[in-house]
């Protein structure tokens, strides 16, 4: 038996982090939505009992490093699984860069190893379970668009992104998540106006959604890197609705209505940076086959 999966990438329409808890992580709001930019998970039943990852990528780690393995051990351990899989992994999303790429093909390994193993699991067990590898897994598993609170675990789903047009744009810059969080100093921040945010996106106007985008994560990256502001000043001048970084960074993001425009952009943009894409938003189920 064989399962295939994509794994689409997330964005963050916004982010706000409103106090350091006592564990250590900071308390956020956020709104998400996934995107048709994917990676590729296929997923086979095989006799010997073990877990075998072969992942297609330069850099990446085919073992209890990589999210994928520590999903399917996770699953494998909790409920006492005497079967095995094989997993190979695609990975067509860029890495380090703010899209959640790890967190989504850790969510299509527990969706397909639920099914390949007949688990019988629900969605909200798969997600409560995910929160123990990763905040961002539960939201790669619902999908679409989301409000996440919590550390990012606790997930409100939202009506479908407004059609329109995504251009991203991923300098070749390290970003380590953890550090940023560090050096954010949350009384110096504009906090993003969420509440417009969840309004915007109930009522499906993409104008409202392009006017409340926000990232307090933007305050530490851009000021450190010079080149992820200068891909977002660019993404305005060549005609964006709204521009923003998601996550920590460094991947920064177009909103577009028009096809024209969006196209204007991405080839203006590829000028400036080697790694661009045009997608529209994900507006399925969060993990396809
Ligand atoms: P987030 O938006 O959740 O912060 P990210 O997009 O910034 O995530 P990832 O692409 O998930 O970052 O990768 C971050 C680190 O996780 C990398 O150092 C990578 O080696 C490791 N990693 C573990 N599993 C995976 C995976 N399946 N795909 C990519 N990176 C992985």
């Amino acid at each position: 038996m064989k399962i295939d999966l994509k794994a689409p990438a997330k964005i963050n329409l916004s982010l706000d982090a409103l106090y350091k808890r006592e564990d250590g992580y900071h308390e956020v709001e956020m709104v998400m939505t996934t995107i048709d930019l994917a990676d590729r998970l296929e997923l086979e039943l095989i006799s010997s009992d073990e877990i075998i990852l072969d992942v297609r990528a330069h850099f990446i780690p085919n073992d209890h490093r990589n999210l994928v393995y520590q999903a399917a051990l996770l699953l494998k351990e909790k409920y006492n699984v005497r079967m095995g899989a094989r997993i190979t992994l695609d990975k067509q999303i860029p890495v380090s860069a703010g899209l959640a790429g790890g967190s989504t093909d850790a969510a299509a390994a527990l969706k397909g190893l639920n099914e390949l193993w007949k688990l019988g699991l629900s969605l909200e067990e798969l997600a409560e379970l995910s929160a123990r590898i990763g905040s961002d897994i539960a939201f790669c598993l619902y999908g679409g668009t989301a409000f996440a609170t919590g550390r990012g675990e606790v997930i409100q789903k939202l009506p479908m992104m407004p059609s329109c047009w995504i251009i991203l744009a991923k300098p070749s810059i390290s970003i380590s998540t953890p550090s940023v969080y560090k050096e954010l100093k949350l009384d110096e921040v504009e906090h993003p106006d969420t509440k417009r945010m969840l309004a915007g996106i109930e009522a499906g106007d993409l104008d409202a959604i392009c006017d409340s985008m926000g990232n307090v994560l933007e305050s530490v990256t851009l000021e450190k890197n010079p080149k992820v502001k200068q891909l977002k000043q660019k993404m305005l001048e060549f005609g964006a609705d709204a521009a923003m970084m998601s996550g920590s960074g460094p991947t920064v993001f177009a909103i577009v209505k028009q096809y024209s425009r969006a196209k204007r952009v991405y080839n203006g943009l590829r000028g400036f940076c080697s790694e661009v894409y045009m997608v529209r938003p994900w507006n399925d189920e969060g993990i396809n086959k």
